[in-house]
């Protein structure tokens, strides 16, 4: 078999552990990102920097690899769909372009009768006004955020007069989940009814970031179940290939709520690297690239930090590690507040 080039669209984190994955089937990662400081550079065996709209460096990066993939959901749908004409790019740029739109996202989660939070679109600020009953919620915009970036938190109506929100962007008003926990599932779908689906990660957020994630998840039997279930659906439904992550809130009566889809590799599923026999990264690489499915094996239960602005230093200063620990610096040039720039993970 010819040489498997890989090319991937963003260069960070997610994007290294990608290109760290590839090196060990033996395909070669080129890497395509707007960032000139791009983490994932350190790990791939071709950079380059362009913008995303930059039709000719995409054409050039696009004729250097056999297959495309991206590593973060925010790139221009007729970017991914032009690299589509003539190679072959997974997941499927439309998908990309349902999910990256938050309302067009929740519509399609309801038409498969799987419940999320209450939600209504936002166009301008008095169809805020009469939203009473959506109260307390989270305003967000429909595109582009991510890490809590763009999202305002909104308990009474009075709270709108000390916002600054601008309203030439469009907005979704969802309605706050009294939260128990929050969970994901990372499901790898490689055809037809054919997937590796890792167990339920418990996700524990500080200020709408992830802080924590861990295995197994602390939750009844039936929710296990039931975001397996919504998950295969999810990815069925959109004929999905390659790694996606669900992510779903569990409300104080144990109902569950689909979030929101990532449709790429995942933070929560950075422990599947030390306990699982294949990662997400892998697993991802494996399918979007036609390579064999291999039953996945826990291999233990784990926890994983994510190491947030400078909590990164002692890391860096003093690795004495524990046996059962691993640390992932990401390499990144600049420590900035509420920037991931690692993480640790523990196995049991
Ligand atoms: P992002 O794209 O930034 O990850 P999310 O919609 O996942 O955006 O929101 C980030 C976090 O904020 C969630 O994981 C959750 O902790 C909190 N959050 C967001 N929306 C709601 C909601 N409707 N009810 C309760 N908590 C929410
Ligand atoms: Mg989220």
């Amino acid at each position: 078999m010819s040489e498997i080039r890989l090319g991937i669209l963003g260069g960070g984190q997610l994007g290294s552990m990608l290109s760290v994955a590839a090196k060990k089937l033996n395909i070669k990662t080129i890497i395509y990102s707007n960032d000139q400081d791009a983490p994932a550079q350190n790990f791939c065996d071709e950079f380059i920097f362009g913008d995303y709209k930059d039709k000719n460096k995409i054409n050039d990066f696009a004729r250097k690899v056999s297959i495309v993939t991206y590593e973060f959901e925010n790139i221009p749908y007729e970017t991914l769909n032009e690299i589509n004409k003539f190679k072959n790019v997974n997941p499927k740029p439309s998908i990309n372009r349902l999910i990256q739109h938050r309302l067009a996202e929740k519509d399609f989660v309801n038409k498969l009768n799987i419940r999320t939070t209450r939600y209504v679109s936002i166009e301008k600020k008095s169809d805020l006004e009469s939203l009473g009953d959506f109260l307390p919620g989270i305003l967000k915009t429909t595109t582009m955020g991510y890490d809590g970036k763009g999202q305002y938190p909104i308990k009474s109506l009075n709270d709108l007069n000390g916002l600054n929100i601008d309203f030439s962007k469009e907005y979704i008003l969802e309605k706050l989940v009294k939260l128990k926990k929050e969970i994901s599932v990372i499901i790898t779908r490689f055809g037809n009814n054919r997937y590796e689906i890792y167990e339920a990660i418990e996700n524990i957020h500080e200020n709408q970031i992830l802080k924590k994630s861990k295995i197994p998840a602390d939750i009844t039997q039936k929710l296990i179940e039931q975001s397996r279930e919504w998950s295969k659906q999810i990815s069925e439904e959109l004929k999905y290939i390659g790694t996606l992550c669900v992510e779903f809130f569990v409300d104080r009566n144990d109902n569950l709520y689909v979030n929101e889809i990532a449709p790429r590799v995942h933070n929560s599923g950075h422990l599947t690297i030390n306990a699982f026999n294949v990662s997400q990264f892998e697993n991802h690489i494996r399918a979007v690239c036609s390579l064999d499915q291999i039953p996945l094996k826990k291999l233990h239960n784990a926890e994983m930090i994510n190491l947030i602005g400078n909590q990164i230093t002692p890391y860096r200063q003093n690795i004495n590690l524990k046996e059962n620990e691993f640390f992932f610096d990401y390499l990144k040039k600049e420590i900035k507040d509420k920037r991931k720039m690692g993480h640790l993970t523990k196995i049991f």
